[in-house]
Order: structure tokens, then sequence, then C-alpha cells
């Protein structure tokens, strides 16, 4: 297929699991399905599309699948639950998105790349844990794990919880594979819950006790590949400035200068869309053209430039 341009596409943890569903298998199929129809139509107009996205919601579950049968079998670390989530969900991307494309007679392969990415060691997000991660427990076996010199919190009364830090994304140890399998005409899904992080050790990878934010880890990999679009598909249609206050105000463009503004006035919230504004700031200082955030249903729309909010120079 020729296209006309390359889409770095980053779901949002809805995209795969709505709220108050449970996670069953079933529904996150179906929810896929649904997110795959949107996607196909890009691609069906002639955008070539690479896929990264969230798995908070599904490396949460296989934790505590993990700890229930820690007596049984031994309980996996956490990177290793959060390459099974992008095991997982790429599963269930792939074969959604290459059905409905074969319905259409485009016989392009879709495939996942297990991930890492690359963290610094020395990031002071490691000496200032911030990410709560897991089930809840007692006190008691919290204490136990803090003796071993882990991190835990008391999570607003619910019990007590594993926090882990959240470093800075730097750069993605399979970056030349994703970029040949996109030359060769795949449609990728990589870096999935923001890529596994990892650091280097003489000259070796190794596998760190932290989780990055996808939107951020989204950002690395719209830039590698040098992506005309990084859009940010989420619940909300718009950025907001004034979000859920009387005077609250829809963003259609704003550029540099505008976030730098915004963010100083504390518009967006820290864990969720403050991320999402921050990662598409990166991208176009990294010299990406246009960055999006919108909603799954408006995806089409934004492309077009008739709904969501679009991040400029
Ligand atoms: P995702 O799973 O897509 O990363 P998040 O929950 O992390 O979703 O982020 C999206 C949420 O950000 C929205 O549902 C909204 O409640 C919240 N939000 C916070 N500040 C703003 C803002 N200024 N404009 C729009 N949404 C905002
Ligand atoms: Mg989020």
């Amino acid at each position: 297929m020729e296209y006309k341009d390359t889409i770095v596409l980053a779901l949002g943890g809805n995209a795969i699991l709505q709220p108050g569903q449970r996670g069953a298998s079933t529904e996150q199929m179906e929810n896929v399905y649904k997110t795959c129809m949107q996607i196909a139509q890009m691609i069906k107009d002639g955008h070539r599309v690479v896929i990264t996205h969230g798995n908070g919601p599904q490396v949460g579950n296989i934790l505590i699948q993990n700890s229930e049968g820690a007596g049984k079998v031994p309980a996996m670390p956490l990177d290793i639950c959060g390459a099974e989530s992008q095991g997982m969900i790429g599963y269930m991307i792939q074969q959604q998105l290459a059905n409905i494309l074969h319905d259409d007679d485009i016989n392009v392969p879709v495939v996942t790349m297990i991930t890492q990415m690359v963290v610094d060691k020395g990031d002071p997000a490691f000496l200032k844990p911030t990410k709560p991660v897991g089930p809840f427990y007692s006190k008691e076996y919290a204490d136990e794990r803090m003796k071993k010199g882990e991190v835990w919190i008391e999570d607003a009364g619910r019990g007590f919880r594993k926090v882990v830090p959240s470093p800075t994304p730097i750069s993605i140890v399979e970056i030349d594979t994703i970029l040949s399998l996109i030359d060769s005409g795949c449609v990728v899904i990589a870096n999935g819950g923001g890529g596994i992080p990892v650091i280097e050790e003489d000259g070796r990878y190794k596998g760190v006790e932290a989780v990055i934010d996808k939107d951020f880890g989204g950002e690395r990999l719209a830039s590698y590949v040098r992506a005309d679009t990084f859009m940010i598909l989420t619940d909300v249609p718009y950025v907001y400035i004034n979000y859920r206050k009387p005077e609250e105000k829809a963003l259609n463009e704003i550029n540099l200068e505008d976030i730098v503004k915004y963010q100083s006035e504390g518009h967006f919230k820290a864990g969720s869309m403050g991320p999402k504004v921050e990662a598409c700031r990166r991208f176009i200082s990294n010299g990406g053209k246009n960055a999006i955030i919108t909603s799954l249903d408006n995806a089409l729309l934004a492309l077009e430039g008739k709904a969501g909010t679009r991040i400029v120079r």
C-alpha cells in the first residue's frame, strides 16, 4: 500500500477496558474490535498507522493472578508481567485488526513487537517511587516487604500497596526492528504500556521494578518513527482549560507557548491529562509537526481537523 503519512496512535485504557468492566476476555476483545474498526478506517483512508497502548488495568490483573497463585507457581516480577501484558493486548489487536482488514481484502500483516525501553538508572525517579501497582495487602505483609527494601504506601484506607518509580523513557531497544517492520509494510503494535523499563549495566539490559507512563513512552516511539502525527486517544474529545469548572473551555489548537503557560497555571492534571499534553509538547519540541489529543470516537474527524485538540509549534 502507498501511504500519505504516518500516524503513531497511542490508545488509552478505555480502548481496551471500559470503566466498570472486570476485564473478561470477551469484554476486552469486544472493545478492541470497536477500536480496530476505527484504526482500519484510518488505514483504508491511506494513513500508515503504528499503534501503542496503555496496560494499567491488564498488568494490575496479571499481578493479582501472580499474587493469588504464588503458593502454587512462582510469581513473576513486574517487568515480566509487563511483557505478558504487551503480548496479551498485542494479540487481541493483531487478531481483530487483521480480521477487519481482511474483510476488505486488505492483507497487510499486523505484528506486535515486545518492546524494552531504556531508562537511566540514575534517574531521580528511582529515589522517589510514586506509582501504586498490584493488589492491596495487609499492613503485616507490607512491613515484611519494606524490610526487603520495597516502598509501600497506605492507599486511601483500602489497604497497603507497593509503589514503584516512573522514570523518564530514553530509547527503544528494538527500534531498528520496529522501523524495518514498518518499512516492510507491517502495521506494528509496539511499546505497550510505555515499554518494559530496562537499565543498561555492563553492556547488558536488565528489567527494573518501575513503570513508564504510556504517553511519555508513546512520544519516544512517535519521535523515533518520525511520525507526521502523534495521536493520543483517550476518553475526552478535547483538552480543556478550567476543566470541570464553570469557565471550562475546549482547546482546538495550542502551541508550545500556550502549553507552557497553561501547564504553569495547573490546568492539566498530573497522572491523566498532564502527561498527555507534556508528551505532545516533547514530540513537537523534538521536531514533530503535529500532535492530536482526542477521544476514540472523534479520531477520524480529528484527522480532518474537525475535532480534537491539535498541538502545533
Ligand atoms: P488514558 O487511559 O487515556 O490515559 P486518563 O484517565 O489517564 O486516560 O486521562 C484522561 C482523563 O484526563 C480524562 O478522563 C479527564 O477526566 C482527565 N483530565 C484532567 N485534566 C483534564 C483537562 N484539562 N482536559 C481534559 N481532560 C482532563
Ligand atoms: Mg493515563
